[in-house]
């Protein structure tokens, strides 16, 4: 039986593939990637001249399967994304699960991950925390699922395009407060590299106030709520008067 490989790439910095992910990739029968025209750039940087197959979101149910073939008769494959560890929202799931289910042993690499290179640097608590991938493109969505996650205590992590990155601080706003604590981390590994972090209600005048700042790729750190100390009458005030406006809504 072949082997299936999980092999983590570079998410801006070149430098940061692993020793372990360039021999594996090299030694491998064949790659499957998730674009391989960008997996393509890569291979010729490391001179790594292993075939390639495609494996994205739109085609993973049905390739698996043949994947699944090559693998039952002795092919061994390397699985990448197009940047960091594959699987994080990136495709892969049904493929690793599959394996599993037709007993093909999965050995993966440690490597980037945007959502953990962040957490390391944010200066926020990262003992307990809740990686909750890209919230939703749309506003109403979105707000239900930040709500959800109003009274959560871990750390939440999420992923953001440039597209959305002051939208989602706005919601975030509206949702948490101003005094919630955010660190957003842009262009990790890359020339643009910015760590930041305040209050959600400076943190949105910060980024409103440069839209540079709203550019490239963003992990948003949130800081789990804190329940208030029970004399905190300030909290419990607009508590009370938060369920009174639910209430006075639902009266004719
Ligand atoms: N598999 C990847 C990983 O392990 O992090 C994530 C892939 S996901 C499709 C792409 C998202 O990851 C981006 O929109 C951004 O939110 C985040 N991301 C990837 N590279 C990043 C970087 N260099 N700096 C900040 N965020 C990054």
């Amino acid at each position: 039986l072949g082997q299936l490989f999980i092999v983590p790439t570079p998410i801006g910095n070149l430098g940061d593939i692993t020793q372990r992910a360039i021999n594996t990739l090299q030694q491998v029968d064949l790659i499957a990637a998730e674009d391989t025209r960008h997996t393509g750039k890569l291979l010729q940087q490391f001179a790594i001249k292993t075939p390639m197959f495609s494996l994205h979101d739109h085609n993973e149910q049905e390739k698996s399967a043949i994947l699944i073939e090559k693998l039952q008769s002795g092919v061994s494959i390397a699985l990448v994304s197009d940047a960091g560890t594959p699987l994080i929202n990136d495709p892969g799931y049904h493929f690793v699960k599959l394996c599993h289910e037709n007993g093909i042993k999965v050995i993966p690499l440690p490597g980037a991950c945007a959502a953990i290179t962040a957490l390391s640097a944010a200066g926020i608590a990262s003992d307990r925390f809740c990686y909750e991938g890209f919230l939703p493109a749309k506003s109403k969505a979105r707000i239900s699922i930040l709500e959800s996650l109003q009274e959560e205590s871990r750390t939440l992590i999420f992923y953001e395009s440039p597209h959305r990155i002051k939208e989602t601080l706005l919601d975030m706003k509206a949702v948490f407060g101003d005094e919630r604590r955010v660190v957003i981390a842009r262009e990790l590994t890359k020339i643009w590299e910015t760590i930041y972090g305040s209050p959600l209600g400076q943190l949105v005048e910060w980024i409103v106030a440069d839209e540079n700042r709203q550019r490239g790729e963003f992990v948003v750190l949130v800081e789990g709520f804190k329940a208030p100390a029970s004399d905190d009458m300030d909290f419990l005030n607009q508590k009370v008067l938060a369920t009174l406006k639910l209430l006075m809504k639902e009266l004719p």
